[in-house]
This record gives structure tokens, C-alpha cells and sequence, in this order.
């Protein structure tokens, strides 16, 4: 096979140099091993969930709102974009946006918060390290082993964030936690990539909905600093024409000045290879201004759209359904469906764990109803 990454700069992730996969597989003969991986991750189930599962908005409030699965692909696109500028592996960092939030609960952060309240005393649930089950573990597609068997790096992306208990005991792949190492540089890519996605849909999705105004933005530097661009580019725009021309350059400012700022990054590191990438310290990053501008957006979002009365009684139903749930499993776990009983073998607060963060808002929502509403069919 002709080399699909000699484009590649020195220090990028290259198939030839991975470190493996778990169970050794011969190579494809007409795709590279990231290129393999991104196609696992689209073909699994949890990917299809995605569709079906929120970022701030649940599922059923609205068909125009951002899903995780529409989210992931807006993280792939802007890393993609990122990585072909910087001569990185954008198979890799396509791989790892595509698979980053498989191991999302339903509902969002406040599924998540929820879960991991009801497994304090069993280990607790990250929603990072259960995405990396998904692809280790729970995918069943393979004759000869479970998961997706994915190559190091690709897993590596995925476990963005790893408490030190939780590291100690992945091995290989937790020891940069314990030794404050770095990943990939497409790996610290698609973290980034991800927080350019989420802020801008997220103030996308808040004025659509009516949570946020337009007024309220006025306060955000970076979003009054690109409005007035586009008032002057365009004089008597308004709507959601202005909003997404906004949001367009906003999104275009960030980019460029992560890329920017990372070639300069790299050159002053100069790193050989993908092992001194790892050695040195975090290469991906926005210029200080452009940091701080982010930031302020962020605790701007924060206070007046994830903080929203309404978006809290949303996730305070949320919390409800994730913890009735767990609660009526853990006290008889014969309502669970087979595969998920301890019986069958497992341990029982982690199985139920896996079940509920499969699960789609919809589904939960669904199942709360069977196991609660006396009316309601099983
Ligand atoms: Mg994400």
C-alpha cells in the first residue's frame, strides 16, 4: 500500500509508529490505522445513540437545537480544518472527535453529575473513561474480542481527563496522568476543537431558544467584537442572518489563532517526534488574549444559560429519572434486562452504571415511565 501519511509532519501520529492495538490485527491493505478507527467509531451503536442524547437541550425540546452526534461532527470538522494546517493526522483527530463523547449519559452534564452521585460508594462513573469502555468493552461487533479494538492513540484522545485512581489501574495508557505527560498533539487538538464547538453552539442554541439575548451578549468582548465587524461589513443586518455571520467569524477568529499559536508552539519546541511531543508540555493552545477572551465566554455561559432557571428545572428532572432509576435497579435487580443482572456475571452498580449512560434522553424518559407509571406497559 502506497504511504497514505507521507504528508505528515515529523512530530504527527503516524500508523507506521503506532503503539498497537490490544488484539494485533494484520493491516488493512487500502486504509491507514486511524483511518480504521474513525470507521469503528461511525459504525458503532454508541455513535448512533449520540443522535439521541443532549448537550444543554434535551432531545425533545426542539429539532434545531445541537444533539451530541451534531456536536461531535462540528468538533470533527474544526479539528479536521486544524489538524490539515498544522500537517497533523486528521484520520487521527477525527477518530478521537468522533468517539469523544460515546461515553456521554443521557441528559447531558446533569445526567453525568447524577450518575456519578449514585456510584460514589461503587467506584463513581466519569463520563471520559466511560467513553473509553465503550471502545475497550461494551461495543459488541467483533467475533474474537469485545469493543472496537482501537489503536493506542485513538484511546489515548479519547481519555481526555482520568482521575489518578482510575489511571493507576489502565496501565500503559493511564501513566501519563500519574507522570503529567502529554498526549498526542491531535489528541490535545480535539480537546480544543471540542471547546471552540461547544462555546459557540451553546450561545447558537441560546438564542435560538430564547434563554439567552442578544443584549446580554453585549457584555462578551468576543462576541462585540465580531458583532460590530459584521454590523460594518453588512449595515442593517439583523436576525438570525447577523447572529450566524457572528458566530461564523467568531468560530474563524479561534481557529486561526489556535493554529497560529500552536506553529509558533511547535517551531519553539521544535519536537522530532511524536514520543517529544509527549515529553514536552501542552503545544495546542490559544494566544493569552484569545485564552482569556474564551474564558470570559465561557463564565458567561455559565451564569446565563447553563444556570437558566429553565435549563435547571430540566436538569433537575434529569437528575430525578438518573437516580429513580439506579435506585429501583439497585433494589431489585430483576427489573434490569438480563445482560445487565449480576447473575449473569459482573459487578451490579457498574452494569447498572453501563445500562443507564446507554441510554438516549428518550429512552430514559421511556423507561422511568415503565418502571414508575402504574398505566404505563412494560
Ligand atoms: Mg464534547
Amino acid at each position: 500500500m502506497t504511504d497514505l501519511e507521507s504528508h505528515l509532519a515529523p512530530y504527527a501520529a503516524r500508523s507506521a509508529h503506532t503503539r498497537g492495538r490490544v488484539h494485533a490485527e494484520p493491516a488493512s491493505s487500502s486504509r491507514s490505522e486511524f483511518q480504521r478507527d474513525r470507521d469503528r467509531v461511525i459504525h458503532s451503536t454508541a455513535f448512533r445513540r449520540l443522535e439521541y442524547k443532549t448537550q444543554v437541550f434535551v432531545n425533545h425540546e426542539g429539532d434545531l437545537f445541537r444533539t451530541r452526534l451534531t456536536h461531535s461532527l462540528e468538533v470533527a470538522q474544526i479539528a479536521r480544518s486544524i489538524a490539515r494546517n498544522l500537517r497533523l493526522n486528521e484520520d487521527l483527530v477525527e477518530a478521537i472527535s468522533l468517539a469523544h463523547d460515546l461515553g456521554h449519559t443521557p441528559f447531558g452534564h446533569a445526567g453525568q453529575d447524577a450518575l456519578n452521585t449514585c456510584m460514589k460508594n461503587h467506584g463513581g462513573f466519569e463520563h471520559n473513561l466511560q467513553s473509553l469502555l465503550v471502545v475497550d468493552e461494551l461495543e459488541e461487533r467483533y467475533g474474537g474480542f469485545n469493543g472496537l479494538n482501537l489503536t493506542f492513540e485513538t484511546r489515548e484522545g479519547i481519555l481526555k481527563h482520568c482521575s489518578r485512581v482510575n489511571a493507576a489501574a489502565l496501565g500503559e495508557l493511564g501513566r501519563r496522568f500519574l507522570e503529567g505527560a502529554q498526549p498526542s498533539l491531535e489528541a490535545q487538538l480535539a480537546n480544543l476543537a471540542d471547546e471552540i464547538a461547544y462555546n459557540n453552539h451553546d450561545i447558537d442554541d441560546g438564542l435560538r431558544s430564547g434563554l439567552l439575548t442578544l443584549e446580554q451578549l453585549d457584555e462578551v468582548p468576543m462576541w462585540g467584537r465580531h458583532r460590530a465587524e459584521v454590523t460594518a461589513a453588512f449595515p442593517g443586518i439583523n436576525g438570525r442572518r447577523a447572529i450566524n455571520e457572528t458566530v461564523r467569524r467568531m468560530i474563524n477568529t479561534l481557529i486561526v489563532d489556535l493554529i497560529e499559536t500552536t506553529g509558533r508552539n511547535i517551531a519553539a519546541a521544535s519536537p522530532k517526534t511524536i514520543d517529544a511531543v509527549r515529553a514536552a508540555g501542552p503545544l495546542v493552545a490559544f494566544s493569552p488574549k484569545i485564552h482569556e477572551e474564551a474564558a470570559a465566554l465561557k463564565r458567561f455561559l455559565f451564569r446565563h444559560l447553563y444556570r437558566h432557571y429553565l435549563v435547571m428545572r430540566m436538569s433537575a428532572k434529569a437528575q430525578r429519572i438518573v437516580s429513580d432509576l439506579f435506585s429501583a435497579f439497585m433494589q431489585d435487580s430483576r427489573l434490569l434486562p438480563p445482560q445487565y443482572q449480576a447473575s449473569h456475571g459482573g459487578d451490579q452498580p457498574r452494569l447498572i452504571a453501563h445500562y443507564i449512560a446507554g441510554m438516549t434522553d428518550r429512552y430514559a424518559i421511556r423507561e422511568h415511565r415503565r418502571i414508575f407509571a402504574v398505566s404505563e406497559s412494560n
